[in-house]
């Protein structure tokens, strides 16, 4: 299964989303350069519309919505439930995010200030699951999964083709590792240019899903963990259908990192970067900083997103978190 996604439906996917996305910044990290001796771009992601790459992926399932659907909908009040709400929008296409009670109310405010509809059911993440496959199998809804889609691996993809653009000399990427849509995306737009590309994954030791699954040679469960790195917890699906494969055929090391070693990496994306990335944005730079991830000659470090409460930013930039 793990090859049905191609080079080409990345490059079509990045055709069909320019216009509503925000090209890739990229810049040198001075700092990083310096320590490392070494060039160190930083991939700034983060400025991406809803504060984070999820945009592309979304985007490019909604543009390719099969005809007659009556809509979108999604199980996330984070990165992808906001990215999937905006894409929506957009596109002009009904959206409902599905969440339970116990959701945050400004989670709940973010995502119908993109336009979508908040749906809450239950007292559990897994009760919004239930009425999400309701809208589905009922009312012509289709579900938009965070990572393990083709349509969305793809989208992910482009971040791939943009590094590159960039910076055609680059040897080794540091993506964070989650449920692995951005992974895969990016791991195979670069390593189809250049197979010798080393891609490094990066996850927090907390609940490493993917991590463990690799080790287990299939996908396992984890329990999930409170971690600095929030947007990289969960689990990659028992019945995980792309991102598992794709990850052990292009991901060439894969790390893990302590909270301080993230609250770390957030500090110095402040105090040295001048940018306010959130906990799972800033693992590169934090397993850099560990000694973790070895750098190569020119090195690609993505800053995936933005969207940390700034209350706890604050905290962990005065060390008290
Ligand atoms: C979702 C997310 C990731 C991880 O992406 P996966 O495709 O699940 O591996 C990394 N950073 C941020 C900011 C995210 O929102």
């Amino acid at each position: 299964m793990s090859n049905e996604i191609t080079f080409d439906d990345i490059v079509a996917a990045r055709k069909r989303i320019a216009a509503h996305i925000q090209p890739l910044r990229v810049t040198r990290s001075e700092s990083l350069s310096g320590r490392f001796d070494c060039d160190i771009m930083l991939a700034h992601e983060y400025l991406q519309t809803t504060g984070a790459f999820k945009l592309r992926g979304a985007m490019n399932a909604v543009l390719q919505l099969p005809s007659g659907a009556s809509g979108v909908t999604a199980v996330s009040t984070g990165n992808h439930g906001r990215a999937l709400a905006y894409s929506a929008r957009q596109a002009g296409v009904p959206c409902i995010i599905c969440m339970s009670e116990l959701v945050p109310q400004n989670k709940l405010e973010g995502i119908r200030a993109l336009g979508a509809e908040a749906r809450i059911v239950g007292k559990s993440q897994d009760e919004a699951e239930i009425e999400a496959k309701r809208l589905v199998k009922e009312e012509g809804y289709t579900m938009v999964p965070p990572f393990d889609h083709p349509h969305v691996i793809a989208g992910q993809g482009t971040l791939g083709l943009e590094m590159l653009q960039q910076v055609p000399d680059i040897d080794t990427v540091l993506v964070q590792l989650s449920g692995g849509g951005l992974i895969s995306g990016i791991a195979l737009a670069l390593k189809a240019q250049h197979p010798d590309m080393r891609i490094i994954g990066v996850s927090m030791a907390r609940g490493a899903a993917m991590a463990a699954s690799q080790v287990a040679g299939k996908p396992v469960e984890v329990e999930e963990l409170p971690t600095l790195a929030d947007s990289l917890g969960g689990g990659i699906g028992l019945d995980n259908q792309y991102t598992f494969g794709m990850v052990r055929n292009y991901v060439d090391e894969t790390l893990l990192l302590d909270e301080k070693e993230i609250a770390d990496g957030i500090r110095h994306a402040y105090f040295s970067e001048q940018v306010i990335v959130e906990g799972g944005g800033a693992v590169g730079i934090a397993a850099l900083l560990a000694g973790k991830a070895v750098p190569g000659a020119k090195t690609m470090v993505l800053l995936s997103g933005k969207n940390i409460d700034m209350q706890l930013h604050r905290k962990i930039i005065n060390q008290e978190a």
